[in-house]
């Protein structure tokens, strides 16, 4: 094996809350801010909060897309988000 450079991992959970907020929070405009602190924060705050999952980078996309699609991984992700979000907005760290 040779490990030079960088590793082909991926925490799958990352595309997936970032899509989630998308889709739940930024589209919808329910953000009290959408800066790019705000949403970087949220994003941090809740994947700390979720499992990870690990990938290869090359098998990313078909992994995220079975839990994506699972109702569960999905329900869990936006619960997190939604705790999170209310963090956040209470103490900001934007300037
Ligand atoms: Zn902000």
């Amino acid at each position: 094996m040779n490990y030079s450079g960088s590793l082909p991992v991926l925490n799958a959970m990352e595309p997936i809350v970032e899509a989630v907020l998308e889709e739940h929070y930024v589209k919808t405009g329910i953000l009290k801010c959408g800066c790019d602190r705000c949403k970087l924060d949220i994003l941090l705050l809740s994947l700390n909060h979720l499992p990870t999952h690990y990938t290869s980078s090359q098998e990313g996309e078909a992994y995220i897309k079975a839990h994506y699609l699972n109702p569960q991984q999905q329900s869990d992700v936006l619960r997190e988000i939604t705790e999170a979000v209310k963090v956040i907005e209470l103490k900001p760290k934007h300037n």
